[in-house]
């Protein structure tokens, strides 16, 4: 294996030494450098031996002593340092299979990459993962690893993700759990399918497997209105989901008295489609899984009132929109009813916008899409700003999913958008600024 070294920070330690871009790195310290991981791993030494290949194929070997958190300063053609894994499943409630035609190509694309869940905290389902990968993790000792488990039934785990292997897969998180991994686990629950005494028994084996197994976000599975042809499942209605809700509680406060921690928890959609209030912070025992949803609001809540109780009151007037998704709509507006003892004047309209790109029952702020944004919103008076989520946006954070910009909606809508991240501090400032 080689990888091509794009280009050297000047003055680096691999400049020093004479590295060119164009030039392969082949091993650090005898060990061959195939990817991100090899690269950051073993650059963590003071004393390396690079071995470098010129253009013109000689090898030369190289003697540099660094700094411990010194950079090497090499960058390559890829952050991953090669291709990025795609999935081996086709999962009954993938999101992706449900995404309406015509979007922009990259968001059909389908990863499935340990690199990616260690350096970003993507979620794998471990059946695309090679012994070499599974040893490599273990020896090098890099932890957390996020795993969707979904299931620890081996033959409905193969139903669920479509995959002969993904059964077998699950002996790997014992591995993992073995060798002194840490695992955070995600389980997207279907009603009938896993939740009921299929999650019963995956929390019974997953706690086999703690203090590894550090947190399990259950969240309920999400279907759009574009499933033609797809597994048949149904949405979680208020009973489903209080039913599974109570289930989830219920084990957490078993292992909370057990192991001193609650380790299980229900993202704060089931909280919603459920109708139960949501728990305070101090609930989720440091956010360990808000990427998943859980404890999101009720962090952003208290980051709210906090920065709430600091501010100075004032009568300054002013009118505002907030446009989220229909299912936090209640939340948010309760959420802003306490800034009227300090702020008599300042007006907050929450417009919780119903999701026709996605259709079906997705009700989330993060996939409101600016074409929907602006059939709710034209001809309203807004006030002085529009402010979003700034969830809603990719790329550089200018691009709504369906591609529309941020730009196309403040012409249609004539008024300035701010987007604001899921941060109770900022959302405080962009009211008040
Ligand atoms: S693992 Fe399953 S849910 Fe994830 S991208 Fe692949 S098919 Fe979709």
């Amino acid at each position: 294996m080689a990888v091509v070294i794009k280009s050297v920070t000047k003055g680096g330690r691999c400049d020093k030494a004479g590295v060119l871009p164009g030039e392969s790195l082949l091993t650090i310290n005898g060990e061959e450098i195939a990817d991100v991981l090899d690269y950051r791993f073993h650059q963590l030494n003071r004393n390396l031996t690079l071995e470098i290949r010129s253009d013109c194929g000689t090898v030369r070997k190289l003697e540099i002593k660094k700094g411990e958190y010194e950079e090497l300063g090499l960058e390559f053609e890829t952050y991953l340092m090669d291709k990025q894994h795609s999935c081996r499943n086709k999962c009954i409630f993938c999101f992706i299979d449900q995404l309406p035609k015509g979007m922009r190509q990259s968001l059909y694309f389908k990863d499935d990459d340990s690199r990616l869940s260690f350096l970003f905290g993507n979620y794998v389902t471990l059946t695309n993962i090679s012994e070499h990968e599974v040893d490599r993790i273990i020896k090098m000792h890099i932890s957390p690893i996020n795993v969707s488990v979904h299931t620890t039934n081996p033959k409905l785990r193969c139903k669920m993700l479509n995959n002969r292997f993904a059964g077998k897969a699950l002996s790997i998180l014992k591995r993992f759990a073995d060798g002194g991994i840490m695992i955070n686990c995600q389980i997207v629950s279907c009603p009938g399918i896993n939740d009921g005494e299929e999650l019963d028994r995956t929390l019974d084996d997953l706690e086999k497997l703690f203090p590894q197994v550090e947190s399990i976000a259950v969240v309920p599975v999400g279907l759009t209105g574009h499933r033609e042809g797809l597994y048949p499942l149904e949405s979680y209605t208020r009973e489903t989901a209080l039913t599974t809700l109570l289930q989830i509680e219920s084990r957490g406060d078993k292992f909370l008295e057990k192991y001193g921690r609650r380790i299980v928890f229900a993202s704060d959609e089931f909280y919603l489609r459920a109708q139960k209030p949501l728990q305070n912070a101090d609930f989720y025992e440091g956010f360990m899984q808000l990427e998943d949803g859980v404890g999101m609001l009720s962090c952003l809540k208290d980051e709210f009132d906090w920065a709430l109780e600091q501010a100075e009151p004032s009568d300054i007037k002013r009118k505002i929109t907030l446009a989220c998704g229909k299912a936090p709509e209640a939340f948010l507006r309760s959420l802003f009813a306490g800034i009227k003892d300090k702020f008599p004047n300042i007006t907050v309209e929450v417009v919780g916008i119903e999701n026709k790109f996605f259709g079906g029952e997705i009700d989330v702020t993060g996939l409101v899409t600016g074409g929907d944004l602006i059939s709710r919103l034209k001809g309203r008076a807004l006030g002085e700003k529009l402010i979003i989520s700034s969830s809603m946006l990719r790329r550089e954070g200018d691009l709504f999913l369906d591609d529309t910009s941020t730009d196309d909606v403040e012409k249609e809508l004539d008024i300035k958008l701010e987007a604001v991240p899921n941060d109770g501090q900022r959302l405080l400032a962009a009211l008040l600024q």
